[in-house]
């Protein structure tokens, strides 16, 4: 017989929905169940591991007055995008940036998993055979699991290689200030004053928590990882450009990943009954590594439509064109045609900061879209346009090359990664 959280049988577990990863995608979906009152259905999750605690913090806009909004570290009506030229303070209504660390929505995923009634596999689910009416999982603990439907966020490479393929990479230190140094009023999104890279782009940005608290990060788009000692030297640059003095300042917890950027496919339904979700499914905007919002929005499409008796498939993360959009943009950025800065600068200067969030998230319209298509530079942008349709043709031609996958993030023995340690110099 499977009983819950104990399985004592070989026989297959039949379930109605099995999660195969238990991380943010399948946590936003937990809570999404629970909250539209979801019940009876037979649901498995499978994870190799429990996910609890702090492991990243996520940023996001939206509108206020979500269910999200009990679990919010902090919020920000304004935020800061600067470059090297000046420093741009942006006005979010109706909009508001928002900090939501993992702890909670994990905490609130494994009671919402409770009340479902669902049970946990702690093993890495490793065959998934779709036969068109069920599917059949083989977990790593020699297990089976029979399901009417897959919800899959396991993190994998897209179906086959892009035409450009970055990374978001970055480190962030939580610092903890003697004084008070941070103003808890307005973020920074994105401060280009950072070096760039060679090929890429590189910006910090910081997350005022309180006046004495914030998390201060150092992120690239671009091709390579930086190695620890890089990290470590990029993020104390920041620091030091933001005037903050190293000797009343500790690093109360470090934070690093890698995100892909890439415009080649992650399919959203590999077969009948199996449904990809998370960045396995396409919910990381290429052009900006932003997951959170399309995650957040696809597991409450997921939940109504179960809610209502239907299948739970949810829209597309970003429209066709979207992608279309980024992937041109990622070209311009990565063929050199176009600096970052200067990329996001006029974005932010010749729109509404809302609108161009809005955009961010893939919820303009096509009027819209032209206005922010036409704050970039033309001739670039139109190059990058015509070697995006050539090498989509020359895609066609030849045989698929399969994608790398995401490599893991640099996690180095960081000073300061535990309360109480010294100063970071
Ligand atoms: C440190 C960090 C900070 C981020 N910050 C932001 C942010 O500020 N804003 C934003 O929009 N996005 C952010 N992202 C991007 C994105 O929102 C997150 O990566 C998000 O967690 C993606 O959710 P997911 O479910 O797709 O993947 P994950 O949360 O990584 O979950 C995948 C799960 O699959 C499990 N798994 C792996 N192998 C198997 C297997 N064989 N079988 C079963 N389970 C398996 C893993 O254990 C994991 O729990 C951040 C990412 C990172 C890494």
């Amino acid at each position: 017989m499977w009983q819950r959280g104990a399985v004592t049988d070989s026989a297959p577990l039949d379930v109605d929905l099995a999660l195969l990863g238990g991380g943010g995608a399948a946590s936003l979906l937990l809570a999404a169940l629970d909250r539209h009152g979801v019940r009876g259905l037979r649901i498995a999750v499978v994870d190799p591991v429990r996910r609890r605690g702090q492991d990243r913090t996520w940023a996001f806009w939206g509108q206020p007055g979500t269910d999200l909004d009990p679990l919010l570290s902090a919020s920000w009506q304004q935020v800061e995008v600067a470059t090297t030229a000046r420093r741009r303070v942006l006005d979010l209504t109706p909009l508001r940036y928002a900090m939501l660390r993992s702890g909670p929505v994990y905490d609130r995923a494994a009671a919402a998993e409770r009340r479902l009634d669902a049970t946990r596999i702690v093993a890495p689910a490793e065959t998934v055979t779709d036969d068109g009416a069920r599917v059949l999982v083989r977990t790593g603990d020699g297990r089976a699991v029979r399901a009417a439907w897959v919800l899959d966020s396991r993190p994998r490479p897209p179906a086959r290689a892009g035409r450009t393929t970055w990374l978001q990479h970055f480190r962030g230190w939580w610092l903890a200030a003697e004084r008070p140094v941070f103003d808890p009023a307005r973020a920074v999104l994105m401060d280009f004053r950072t070096p760039q890279p060679r090929r890429g782009v590189s910006f910090g940005y910081v997350l005022p928590v309180s006046d004495r608290y914030a998390l201060v990060e150092y992120t690239e788009f671009s091709p390579d990882l930086l190695t620890d000692a890089g990290y470590d030297a990029a993020l104390a640059g920041y620091r030091d450009l933001l005037g903050l003095d190293p000797a009343g300042l500790r690093v109360r917890e470090v934070e690093n990943g890698v995100i892909p950027m890439t415009d080649a496919p992650f399919p959203v339904r590999p077969s009948p009954r199996v449904v990809r979700l998370g960045t396995a499914g396409g919910a990381t905007r290429p052009s900006t590594g932003f997951t959170f919002s399309a995650m957040y929005r696809q597991a409450d499409q997921v939940a109504r439509a179960l809610a209502a008796g239907r299948p739970p498939v949810p829209q597309a993360a970003y429209p066709r064109r979207h992608r279309w959009m980024d992937a041109v943009a990622l070209r311009a950025l990565d063929r050199g045609g176009v600096s970052g800065p200067e990329f996001f600068d006029r974005l932010f200067d010749r729109n509404p900061a809302e609108r161009v969030l809005r955009f961010l998230d893939g919820g303009t319209t096509p009027a819209e879209e032209v206005a922010i298509m036409n704050s970039t530079r033309l001739l670039p942008m139109i190059a990058a346009t015509a070697g995006d349709a050539a090498h989509r043709v020359r895609d066609r031609l030849r045989p698929p090359r399969p994608a790398p996958a995401v490599p893991p993030a640099v996690v180095g023995d960081t000073v300061g990664a535990k309360p109480g340690t010294p100063p970071v110099g």
